[in-house]
């Protein structure tokens, strides 16, 4: 915009030239009034010719005038010139060049203008805020020339489908919002709108001979006369609304209510907690016992994750495995309970093992297995003891790389489990391509084993199928007699459960394994004090 200003040199230069023009003027009326008529009687031969001097000045004047008038004629067109930038460039600064859609600078005045206009008619506006599900992924994937022509077709088409009067703006990204008047008293109008902008922005673009796709979730608020709020208030609304949409399961709509800001506050908090939580050593390990069927006999323990929070107590990883896995904080927080459970698990009889669980975020790092090793050869634990549980579902996301992890895994001599079988749909092929030592069936086929004959049935068929591929199983679950009286018909069976116990902390877990004399004394700890040796990795 600057450059469009006029520089200061010029309008002092423009003022220097008018207002010679107008000496000019004034000068030829004066000059021309003595000159011309002793010019016209001279001509005439009634008189001399006018004085030389002043002939001279009313040449001089005239080639003033002409001059400032062709400054005058070049003013005019430069005028005209600066007119259509400024245009230009105001436009460049409402909208966005790659869409056309206005910009984000500009959508709080052009929504305020439309508040104003749509007043007097007793409409109301709704605020919609579209957010493409994969963008990045799409990006990433494809390249951003992908997405720009993604986020292109995206435009074209909310622009297609809006009624007229309304705005449309790209305000970020990925991100679209959409202010649209409609009556209040037919709101349904605007649900059925929204309905075909997600499904139509979400169909297929076609690039470079490519089908790509991308869903999109969509946030809405509408303008209260009551509530009176501010188009940065109804956004930031819509914009929530948007989040909850995602967290649904995206590709959907949802409409503001206010208990969505309590709950975006709650996530916050528990996204900073977890954060805190984790460099403060909050998540501590508790360990359930696991229990061979055959003997009786305590075979070792799965440790489960607990968060002891300042704020909120004690929080299970239902609530911040999820959360920690989304804000990139699992894997660190997933480290500092191994390695305490390592360091417990030092003080057990040695014929004890440790089974920890692990995230599919986890799996996906290629360095992962090298990280395991690392703690183990910190902790001076042996990988033989230990065991990985990788949940059934965590399959899906790449089934090459979680083989190729069991495999390095397994060459350290750490063994494998497969957790939560039968909720996973994992098809038997993959079951057999995948070396697992164990497979865990889920705890909702185990707890109604003894009313369902159906279970007893499914439970059968995986023991069966564990026994057809060397796996072993273990029934997870197991909360009464009844159940357990119902595995006694399977054979090799491990079981673990409340039956046995509610997952304790390490000091507990210690004190009863005293108790059982399956505790270490301090002679025993420093003989077992060999330093472990890692095995040299085979190619996975
Ligand atoms: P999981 O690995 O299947 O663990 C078993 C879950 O079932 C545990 O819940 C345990 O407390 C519960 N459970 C055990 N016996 C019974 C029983 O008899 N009845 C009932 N109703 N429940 C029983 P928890 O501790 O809440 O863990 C939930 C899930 O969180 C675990 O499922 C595991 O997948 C995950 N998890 C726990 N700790 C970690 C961790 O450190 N890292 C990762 N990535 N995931 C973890
Ligand atoms: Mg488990
Ligand atoms: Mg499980």
């Amino acid at each position: 915009m600057a450059g469009l200003m006029p520089s200061t040199g010029r309008t002092r230069r423009d003022l220097i030239t008018r207002a010679t023009a107008v000496a000019a003027v004034i000068m030829f009326v004066v000059t021309g009034g003595q000159v011309l008529p002793k010019v016209l009687r001279a001509t005439f031969g009634h008189g001399e010719g006018p004085d030389q001097i002043l002939a001279s000045a009313m040449l001089l004047n005239i080639a003033l005038i002409l001059l400032g008038w062709r400054r005058f004629k070049a003013l005019a067109r430069e005028v005209v010139v600066s007119r259509k930038v400024a245009a230009e460039a105001l436009e460049l600064a409402e909208t966005d060049p790659l869409t056309g859609c206005l910009n984000r600078r500009s959508v709080n005045a052009a929504a305020e203008k439309l508040l104003e206009a749509i007043r007097p008619e007793r409409r109301a506006l709704a605020f919609a805020l579209l957010d493409l599900d994969n963008f990045k992924h799409v990006n990433d994937l494809h390249s951003h020339q992908a997405g720009d022509a993604i986020l292109r077709a995206a435009a074209e088409r909310l622009r297609g489908l809006l009624p007229a009067g309304s705005l449309v703006a790209r305000i970020g990204g990925d991100e679209f919002a959409c202010i649209i008047p409609f009556d209040p008293r037919l709101p349904d109008q605007i649900d059925l709108l929204c309905a075909r902008l997600v499904e139509q922005v979400g169909q297929v673009v076609e690039w470079n001979g490519m089908e790509i796709e991308a869903t999109v979730s969509l946030g809405l608020s509408r303008s209260d006369s009551a509530a009176n709020d501010d188009i940065q208030t109804l956004l930031h609304k819509a914009d929530i609304a948007m989040f909850h949409a995602k967290r649904e399961g995206r590709n959907r709509i949802a409409w503001f209510v206010p208990a969505m800001e309590s709950e975006l506050r709650f996530r916050s908090e528990l996204e900073a907690g977890i954060r805190r939580g984790v460099s403060n050593g909050e998540f501590v390990p508790y360990y359930e016992k696991q229990i061979d069927l055959a003997t009786g006999e305590l075979v070792g323990f799965e440790m489960l994750a607990r968060w002891i929070s300042p704020s909120l107590g004690r929080v299970g990883p239902d609530i911040f495995i999820p959360v920690a896995e989304e804000i990139g904080a699992i894997a660190e927080l997933s480290e500092s309970v191994i390695r305490q459970a390592l360091r417990d698990a030092r003080e057990w009889d040695p014929r004890l093992t440790l089974a920890v669980n692990i995230s599919p975020v986890q799996l996906r790092d290629p360095w992962f297995a090298q990280k395991l090793l690392k703690l183990l050869v910190e902790a001076n634990f042996p990988p033989h003891r230990l065991e990985i549980e990788i949940t059934e579902s965590s399959l899906h996301e790449n089934i090459g790389l979680v083989r190729s992890m069991i495999t390095s895994l397994k060459n350290q001599g750490i063994r494998v489990s497969l957790d939560d079988f039968g909720t996973g749909y994992s098809s038997l092929a993959q079951l057999r391509s995948l070396p697992f030592d164990r497979i865990k069936i889920d705890r909702s086929f185990i707890s109604s084993l003894p009313d369902s004959e159906e279970n007893r049935t499914i439970v059968k068929s995986i023991v069966s199928l564990g026994q057809g591929l060397g796996m072993p199983v273990t029934a997870e679950g197991v909360e009464s007699e009844e159940v357990l009286a119902a595995l006694g018909g399977f054979e090799g069976l491990k079981a673990q459960g409340y039956l046995y116990g509610y997952p304790e902390p390490a000091d507990v877990t210690l004190a009863g394994l005293r108790q059982l004399h399956l505790a270490l004394e301090r002679k025993e700890k420093a003989a077992a004090a060999t330093p472990v040796k890692p095995r040299r990795a085979r190619s996975a």
